[in-house]
């Protein structure tokens, strides 16, 4: 069990989320498999649920929270008040992630000091649409406010690759160690790339990428891929100028963007805000870059930046 390894806190948890995470994401697969998806609107016809957003939540939150009782988890998708459904729990631990050694400044954390973000499902319109690498499953560890850690899943990473290719892949970082699972390649020298929403697009979205002057946007599904596209060097910059986006899209996309040495902010060049008191909208947008953020940020025009507030 993970309270009786001797490993650090931060350690403990992030070996525990590799392997919750890989179980929700076979639970997503298995849902589309299932054929029968659950749509549910939150809010409108842009803001959904589907029974994988709810069994994967359940797997993610009652797994890390039997096992983490003192640490708070906040998860995008509220409990459903049905019984917990025992094959939906993962308690082992990833060998991987506890042979590392855990950054100094991260050894002494303690569960008072940690919030864990949840998007058991981010790109759910796109998953319902069918595109389904654009899915992925976020769990992000905050210390005292700023993301240190992320694990992110994606379950059908290879999906367009043929029978023999191995469908999904984990990711996890840790800011002050790197990043395992994923490698930062750099994007082409003579062209830039913006990556942006496909399915919450605006006013303020279009102005602020026009400003950017791209030579290509990348209208795709998710903060965690789009954030991916960034780290793999399809995108230049991830920019998305308007409120809509929440702290469990960000937490675990921004760490391990971090842990390989890339930028996470809103538009206006703030550090986003973890604490378990925070409220959930990145209100002032976000920005993702590997280099030259400060130049996004100065091609951000002033009306943008009125509108858009931290
Ligand atoms: P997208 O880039 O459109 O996939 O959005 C990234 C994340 O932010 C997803 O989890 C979306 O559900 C969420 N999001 C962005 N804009 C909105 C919005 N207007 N309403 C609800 N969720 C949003
Ligand atoms: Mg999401
Ligand atoms: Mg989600």
């Amino acid at each position: 069990m993970a309270g009786n390894t001797g490993a650090p806190l931060v350690l403990r948890l992030v070996a525990a989320s590799v392997s919750v995470a890989e179980k929700a994401g076979a639970i997503v697969r298995n849902v589309f498999n299932s054929g029968e998806l659950g749509v549910v609107e939150k809010d409108g016809k842009n803001d959904l649920q589907t029974q994988a957003d709810r069994s994967a939540q359940e797997c993610i939150v009652q797994s890390l929270s039997r096992q983490f009782p003192k640490v708070t988890i906040i998860g995008e998708e509220e409990p459903t008040g049905e019984t917990v459904d025992e094959s939906h729990l993962e308690t082992r631990l990833s060998e991987e992630v506890l042979k590392v050694v855990c950054p100094q400044n991260l050894q002494s954390v303690k569960d008072e000091d940690v919030v864990v973000w949840v998007d058991p499902l981010d790109g759910t319109k796109e998953y319902t649409e069918g595109f389904l690498d654009h899915v992925t499953v976020l769990i992000g560890v905050a210390v005292n406010g700023k993301a240190v850690a992320g694990v992110i899943n994606q379950p059908y990473y290879n999906y367009k690759a043929g029978p023999g290719a191995t469908l999904g892949r984990t990711m996890w970082g840790i800011v002050g160690l790197g990043a395992f699972g994923v490698e930062r390649l750099v994007p082409p020298a003579d062209k830039r790339i913006v990556t942006t929403t496909r399915s919450h697009s605006n006013k303020l979205v279009t102005e602020s990428i026009e400003a950017m002057q791209p030579d290509e946007v990348l209208r795709v599904g998710g903060a965690g891929h789009k954030v991916l596209l960034v780290i793999e060097g399809k995108a230049h910059a991830y920019v998305f100028a308007t409120p809509g986006c929440k702290k469990w899209d960000t937490c675990a996309p921004e760490a391990i963007l971090h842990a390989l040495g890339g930028r996470l902010t809103d538009i206006h060049g703030n550090a986003l805000q973890y604490h378990r008191d925070v409220k959930h909208p990145n209100t002032g947008g976000v920005l993702a870059t590997y280099s030259d953020h400060d130049w996004y940020l100065s091609r951000m025009p002033e009306s943008v930046k009125a509108a858009v507030k931290p």
